[in-house]
């Protein structure tokens, strides 16, 4: 059965997209840690980061390079923190958050509650700078 980011990534499920390539897609986490929270995947369902060849595991890292470049633009922060946990969903993922401080990437806190129109927006800035690389 194709996991929830596959049919993410495929349109059947809904998201907001920030970016996407014939192999990869990126899309705003629907429980953010901070404003623009994206994870950015590899289409080919894949559990385990590290089970990806070589290849690929460039590959999505490049993208999510692209991506991180388009949210700093996009987005007022000091960095763009990092992260890979993979505990909840069985699709290989790279979290990417905007950072002011080290407080904003606690995976413990509470999460932020965003109106749909203010992902819409966050998603479509994003999306904006990463076209412009493109
Ligand atoms: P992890 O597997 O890295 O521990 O966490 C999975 C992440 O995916 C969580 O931050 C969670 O909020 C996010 N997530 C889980 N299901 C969905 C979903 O259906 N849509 C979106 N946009 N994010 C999801």
């Amino acid at each position: 059965m194709a996991s929830i980011f596959s049919k993410i990534a495929a349109g059947e499920i809904p998201s907001y997209k920030v970016a996407e390539d014939e192999r990869h897609y990126a899309f705003l986490d629907i429980n953010p840690m901070a404003r623009g929270h994206v994870l950015c995947i590899p289409r080919r369902e894949v559990d385990y980061i590290f089970d990806l060849d070589d290849e690929e595991f460039a590959a999505l890292q490049l993208f999510s390079k692209r991506v991180a470049e388009a949210m700093k633009e996009a987005l007022p922060c000091k960095r763009i923190g990092v992260a890979v946990l993979g505990m909840e969903v069985p699709h290989a993922h790279i979290h990417l958050v905007p950072l002011n401080s080290e407080k904003d990437m606690d995976f413990r806190a509470a999460k932020l509650t965003l109106e749909a129109e203010e992902m819409e927006q966050i998603a479509s800035e994003i999306n904006r700078f990463f076209q412009k690389k493109c």
